[in-house]
């Protein structure tokens, strides 16, 4: 039987309404618009769209956006001194840092100079230490997985007890939060990497895989426990088969097909959890306004 597939853009558009609601009630509340500060370095044309994509979307939840284009020359200096600023300026609840940067420059460092009430990125160690201790109220966290986790939630509901989950990929961006969320819901979870024996047979034994490597349809069917939720958060760009043209597509780390005959529930790629993640940036914004106010953020 054909697994039920899971719509991250359906998901995202309803996760986009309750932030257009949520900044509407907060204007009317306090006079205050949720403000977006984005910060991107050179000219890396996946980048600019990315953040061209994120500013439309925040000007169609009611915020107000802000771009900081630099050259690929700018110094650390420079950058540092900009999210000084930003840190300050009472009208930006959220700065936000397009990754990678240029090889010149200290990513790590801007990363954790971002005030951590404005760290819509969930990067800052404050924020990620609060989602490693459980404390999923405090602070803000990491776009992707939270996105992920709403995509989880709309299958087996907010409580995981009982079930086992896998999760491929430790990175501190995806793997390390996406487990520790996982596990604050009950799950029983296992964090795996490149460094992990017989994969396959791991991943069998999961309820609900979650998939971050970066490598193209790795997962294959006999990785996939029947009936399991199959999360694919992979993003690799690779040639159209059968296409001399050099016209390429996008695909997840999860062979599509074949794991849909087998799982219960899966996210295609594009269309998963892609889209989930810029709509969480905007869930985390509006959360920041809401809490620069003293007043209790919604939940998305
Ligand atoms: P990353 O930092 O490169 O981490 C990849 C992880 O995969 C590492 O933990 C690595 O293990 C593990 N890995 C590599 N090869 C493996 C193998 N053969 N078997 C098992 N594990 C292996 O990547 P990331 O930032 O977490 O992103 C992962 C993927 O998600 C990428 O395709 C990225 O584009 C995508 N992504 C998508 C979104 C979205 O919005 N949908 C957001 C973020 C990332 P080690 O730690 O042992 O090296």
């Amino acid at each position: 039987m054909a697994a039920r597939l899971i719509d991250g853009r359906q998901s995202a558009a309803a996760v986009i309404q309750s932030v257009k609601s949520a900044t509407e009630a907060l204007r009317d509340r306090a006079g205050v618009t949720p403000g977006l500060a984005v910060i991107i370095v050179g000219d890396d044309p996946a980048s600019h769209a990315y953040v061209g994509a994120k500013g439309r979307m925040a000007k169609d939840c009611g915020f107000s956006s802000i771009q900081h284009s630099l050259p690929a020359t700018a110094t650390q200096d420079e950058i540092a001194a900009l999210v000084a600023s930003l840190n300050e300026d009472e009208a930006v609840h959220g700065i936000l840092v397009q990754l990678p940067l240029p090889s010149h420059l200290d990513a790590e460092k801007i990363t954790q100079s971002v005030r951590p009430e404005k760290d819509v990125d969930g990067l800052h160690v404050v924020n990620a230490g609060k989602v490693a201790t459980g404390d999923l109220d405090g602070g803000l966290i990491s776009c992707t997985p939270a996105g992920a986790m709403v995509l989880v939630r709309g299958v087996h509901g907010s409580d995981l007890s009982g079930l086992s989950a896998v999760v491929i990929g430790r990175s501190n961006l995806f793997g390390k939060p996406m487990s520790a969320l996982l596990l604050a819901a009950n799950a029983t979870v296992t964090t795996a990497h490149s460094r992990t024996r017989d994969l396959p047979a791991i991943c069998r034994e999961a309820d609900i895989l979650v998939a971050a490597v970066g490598r193209a349809r790795m997962v294959g069917r006999d990785w996939v426990k029947p009936g399991a939720t199959v999360i694919d958060v992979g993003i690799n760009r690779v040639p159209m088969e059968g296409n001399a043209e050099g016209k390429t597509h996008l695909v997840g780390d999860v062979a599509f097909e074949e794991c849909s005959e087998i799982a219960g529930a899966i996210t295609p790629v594009p269309g998963g959890v892609g889209p989930m993640t810029i709509a969480m940036l905007m869930a985390n914004t509006v959360i920041a306004a809401y809490r620069s106010k003293g007043i209790e953020p919604p939940r998305f």
